[in-house]
Parts: structure tokens; sequence; C-alpha cells
């Protein structure tokens, strides 16, 4: 296989696995050699993968997404998915988008046993580290470092290629992805979500240029889905400041801490599409009934007390959902 960066002896993190479909083939995930993470207290790269692939002990399936590569980067990173042994109606956690953002992936290693046993109960979809490469070198999007309203970031989570056109519902708002990582992730959720579709979708995100933190709630309950009002409640009483009225620099209401449903052609408003449009042709979204994303203020806390706040909030979120009678 050829490789931008020579040399791929990955002696850290070289683990046979069951690739898809289950059973069929081996695959290795592997991770170029002498990855730098960039130093904000953040777990390097490796030691997040290597905390996700305790799963596998649990009869978990891995499956590489795509390799990430975008312009100006040395090596190739996996985008990984994990899913839990029993398919069906599922619990969907994502985290990394946004490379700035390290609290979620950090919280996510944090609580894997948490998530571990939650798949004994449910199925569940886990997809840690959305984007490595971001991650690695603290950038937010694919192709710039950050926000910025003059350059268009491309953001490995943007779905605007298969969510319907506001002004023109038979057409996409994009005619194409805007980069491969947002193909191949767009496209797991949909193929994923045809034997675990989405019930619950949770997204942990930060916002570094906030000082008070809020929670989006996409799905059918919006502003009075239960959950929402659960995770504002343990976000506060894990000391992060919530913003409980106004708007959010989008312009977005803020009511209590929750901002309802809103196009933003994210991959959260995927997840709570009703319809999508494939090659042309509109077919059911995955039309997840709860899609949570939360947002904790980067600038105001440290990143130790984030990831705390967002392990807390899992917890919750994860033993709430174990119990519900859906
Ligand atoms: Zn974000």
């Amino acid at each position: 296989m050829a490789h931008a960066h020579g040399l791929l002896t990955a002696a850290f993190l070289l683990l046979a696995v069951h690739a898809m479909p289950a059973g069929a083939q081996e695959t290795k995930l592997r991770l170029p050699d002498g990855v730098t993470t960039f130093a904000d207290g953040r777990r390097p790269i490796e030691a997040l993968y290597h905390s996700y692939l305790k799963l596998l002990d649990c009869g978990w399936t891995l499956e590489i997404i795509a390799d990430s590569q975008p312009a100006g980067a040395t090596a190739a990173l996996p985008i990984i998915a994990l899913r839990s042994p029993q398919s069906g109606a599922a619990v969907w956690i994502l985290a990394g988008i946004h490379g700035e953002e390290p609290a979620g992936p950090n919280a996510l290693a944090a609580v894997i046993e948490d998530i571990a046993r939650l798949g004994r109960q449910r199925p569940v979809v886990l997809l840690p580290l959305l984007n490595p490469q971001g991650y690695a070198r603290n950038w937010r999007y694919l192709n710039v470092a950050i926000y910025s309203d003059l350059i268009e970031g491309h953001s490995v989570g943007d779905s605007s290629h298969l969510l319907p056109s506001p002004d023109n519902p038979g057409s996409p708002r994009a005619a194409s992805a805007s980069s491969p990582e947002a193909d191949a992730i767009t496209a797991f959720v949909l193929r994923a979500g045809a034997d675990y579709p989405p019930l619950y979708s949770i997204d942990l995100h930060e916002d570094n240029l906030i000082d008070q933190g809020y929670v989006y709630s996409q799905g059918e309950l919006g502003f009075a889905d239960p959950l929402a009002t659960e995770a504002v409640s343990v976000l506060k009483n894990n000391g992060v400041p919530i913003k409980l009225g106004g708007e959010t620099r989008f312009g977005e209401p803020v009511v209590g801490g929750i901002i309802g449903p809103v196009i933003d052609s994210s991959i959260d408003e995927l997840m709570s599409g009703k319809d999508v449009i494939v090659n042309g042709r509109v077919q059911p979204g995955p039309a997840a009934r709860t899609v949570l994303v939360f947002e904790t203020p980067a600038a105001a806390l440290t990143l130790e007390r984030r990831v705390d706040a967002h392990a807390a909030l899992i917890r919750r979120l994860l033993a709430l959902i174990a119990t519900a009678s859906d």
C-alpha cells in the first residue's frame, strides 16, 4: 500500500479485527508512526484509539469509514466506527467533528466501560473521533484551522449533499459532498442506519468563542425533549455555565439552555432528517427521535473540567437511555 509517510510500524496499535461484513475477513487498524498530537493536555491520538478499541473485547465490530488525509497532512489517519453486537434501533454517539474541541473524544475514552455496558443492553453505534486529522492538528475543519466568515470550512459532518434544499425540497443543497471524509461519514450513517436505525443521537461539541454552554435538541420533541432538559441540569451541576436565554452567535434563540431544531446542514440535521436525497431521489431519512448536540464553553473552563463535564453527561444520559421504555 502506497503511503506518503513511508514506514508504518505502528507497534502500539496493530490489531487484527473483523471487518465488515462480520467475520468475512480480517483487517488491521494501523496508525502511522510518530503522529504528533497538539499539546494542550488532550490525550495522544494513539491513546484514544487504544481506549475505543477495548469495545472489540466485548464483541463489537470495527469499521474504518475512511482514511483521512487532507491537503497538508503528512499521513492518513483512520476514521472509525464501532458497533455493538446486537443490531436494531440504536443509540448513536458522535464526537470529534471539530478538531479544536477535544473534550468529547477524551470523555468517550474515559467512559468506554459505560458504553460497553450500554452495548449489552441496547444496540449502539460509536463514532468517537470523526476528524482525527483535526484532533491531531487542533484544526476545526479539514482545510482550515479556525472558524472564519471569509473561508468556507470543510466540516467532516457536512451533510448538505444529502439534505433537501429549503427552496426546492426535491433537490439537495449541494451537488456533491464537500470532502471525501464527509461523503464517507454520511454514507456510513445511511448504510449502517439500515441495521442500526438511530433512535437517539448524541453529538459532543465545544465552543471556544463563548463562555456559556448550551444544548441543541434537533429531534421530534425539540425544546421539550426531557433528555435535553436533563443535559442542561447535568452540565450546570458539573460547573458548566449555561446560556439560559438570548441567542447563539449564529442568531439562534436559546430557551433555558436549549435550542430547538435548526437548519445547518450538519450531521445532526441529517440524523433528525425525515427525508434525504440520494442519487437524485428522495428517500426516508434516519429520523432519530432524540438528537442532542452539546456545546461546552472551551474558553471558560480548563480542558480537564470540560472532559469531566462531558463524561458526567454521557454517563447520566446512557443510564437514562438504558432504562427508557421507548
Ligand atoms: Zn463543534
